[in-house]
């Protein structure tokens, strides 16, 4: 156990709120599968029909082949771990993570060294003898993780386990989750509206809007060639720029200003239909290069504008030159020296360049990241 399938799922609540719609898609054994998606998409019903704490409306769940959809969360032997932590008020934060093996009538002292095992590996051995109601948000959260982990199970069901934790807690618990993960060898579907988490995470992520399946893929997949605009603008941060464009031939398309406009060579050939065509060409920040002399073609240039530095890199925002001067934002070396005001060359490599027809992808750059 267990590879996991989701076969035509939909969760209907109250029969006319579509929550989940007609989602298939395939957890392997032993992966770690990341459901990332913008709030209110669905991610949260499906993680629930997976767990057995919500019926489901249509389709099948199966765990290894067998069709789980009348079981209940325990013949399912799944672990939860909920943003909401659901921790027992009475109970120390000891007793709230040795519950699970006391249920399955587990030895004292076997308790006792698990309790102190995951209690360790999650920062928690200091407040064990405090009840759950003393403790900071992001501490019950850390708790409601070790009782969900410590119960070895086939699969572990975590939905937004660690939002309420400070930014570099975080960090820290992303690594201990994908540390557990590991050397349980066990499957984990993990829930997240925070996309740099799921690139941290992550083996795949499965992308969920309006309870559609977007994309289901791994992060080169995801990356590189995005299934369409919603999820090429939605991972990545900054996030993908969108620069207007009209298609010139099979092979170049042209970024229009008064002077005439800026060519880009593309990396493969995009449909003759679109000929013609206003598209958007997608590049993102990471993927800029910048120049002070014009370079050789694929160059368009702009005005720094504004210059944010992040650590080791900095974020410049450039009015392109152009009737609508779009703002485009590049990730550059922080090491290098920049001037508001000063023009820049941005270099589009041929093999970065996506175009979008609206919604969909008619050139995705590189095919193959060796
Ligand atoms: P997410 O976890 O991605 O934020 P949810 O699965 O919680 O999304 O919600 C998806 C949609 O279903 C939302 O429109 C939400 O309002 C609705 N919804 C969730 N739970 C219920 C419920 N118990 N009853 C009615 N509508 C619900
Ligand atoms: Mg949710």
């Amino acid at each position: 156990m267990s590879r996991v399938e989701l076969d035509r799922v939909w969760k209907i609540y109250n029969g006319k709120v579509v929550a989940v719609e007609d989602l298939t898609f395939t957890i392997e054994e032993k992966e770690f599968l990341v459901v990332l998606g913008p709030s209110g998409g669905g991610k949260s019903s499906t993680l629930r029909m997976l767990a057995g704490l919500e019926e489901i409306s249509r389709g099948e769940i199966r765990f290894d082949g067998k069709v789980v959809n009348h079981l209940g969360p325990a013949e399912r032997n799944i672990a939860l771990a909920f943003e909401s932590y659901a921790l027992y008020r009475h109970l120390t934060v000891y007793e709230n993570i040795a519950f699970p093996l006391r249920v399955r009538g587990m030895k004292q002292k076997e308790v006792h060294e698990q309790v102190m095992q995951i209690s360790e590996q999650l920062d928690l051995v200091h407040v064990l003898n405090r009840r759950p109601s003393s403790l900071a948000g992001g501490l019950q959260q850390r708790v409601s993780l070790a009782r969900a982990l410590i119960r070895q199970p086939n699969l572990t069901l975590l939905d937004e386990p660690i939002s309420h934790m400070d930014q570099r807690v975080r960090a820290e618990m992303r690594a201990v989750i994908r540390h557990i993960h590991d050397t349980m060898g066990n499957t984990t579907v993990y829930v997240t509206h925070d996309q740099a988490e799921a690139i941290a995470l992550a083996d795949r992520i499965a992308i969920i809007k309006d309870g559609r399946l977007q994309q289901i893929g791994s992060l080169d997949d995801i990356w590189n060639r995005p299934a369409n605009r919603f999820v090429a603008s939605f991972v990545g941060e900054p996030q993908m720029n969108f620069i207007k464009a009209v298609i010139e031939n099979s092979r170049s398309v042209l970024v229009p200003t008064p002077q005439g406009g800026y060519r880009f060579e593309l990396y493969e050939e995009v449909d003759v239909k679109y000929v013609g065509a206003q598209v958007d060409m997608g590049i993102r920040p990471q993927e800029i290069t910048l120049f002070r002399q014009k370079p050789e073609g694929n160059a368009i240039a702009g005005k720094v504008r504004v210059i944010e530095f992040a650590g080791e890199s900095a974020v410049l925002t450039v009015d392109l030159d152009g009737e609508d001067s779009t703002k485009v934002k590049v990730v550059a070396s922080g090491t290098d020296t920049f001037t508001q005001g000063e023009t820049l060359w941005l270099y589009l490599a041929p093999g970065y360049i996506h175009l979008f027809d609206g919604d969909i992808p008619i050139h995705r750059g590189i095919t193959d990241m060796d």
